[in-house]
C-alpha cells in the first residue's frame, strides 16, 4: 500500500472510530425528540378521531379532557357573572361558559 493511502486509512479509522464510540450529535438528540412527539401525537389521533365522531360529551364533563384524553372530569363551578355560568376542569384548567 502506498504511504498517502496508508495516512488516508490510518487517519479515516481514528476519525471513524471517534464517531462511533461518541454520543449523538445534539440536533440528532433534537430531531429523535421531534419525531418521537410526532409518532406519540399520531398514535392518539385514532382513539381522539373515534369519540369526536362517535360520542357526545355527557353533561359537566370537561369536553376538551372527554375528547382528547378519553377522561369523564366533572367541571366546577367558578364565579363568573349574572348573565353567565362559568365552569372549570380541575384536570386541565380549561375554562367554558354558557
Ligand atoms: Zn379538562
Amino acid at each position: 500500500m502506498k504511504e498517502y493511502a496508508k495516512e488516508y486509512r490510518g487517519n479515516l479509522l481514528k476519525k471513524l472510530s471517534r464517531k462511533k464510540s461518541g454520543s449523538k450529535p445534539s440536533e440528532v438528540l433534537e430531531a429523535e425528540k421531534i419525531i418521537a412527539k410526532y409518532n406519540e401525537e399520531q398514535e392518539k389521533i385514532g382513539p381522539q378521531l373515534f369519540r369526536l365522531e362517535s360520542s357526545e360529551c355527557p353533561d359537566s364533563i370537561c369536553p376538551q379532557c372527554f375528547y382528547l384524553r378519553g377522561l369523564n372530569v366533572h367541571l366546577k363551578t367558578i364565579p363568573g357573572d349574572d348573565e353567565i355560568d362559568k365552569y372549570q376542569c380541575p384536570e386541565c384548567n380549561s375554562i367554558y361558559e354558557e
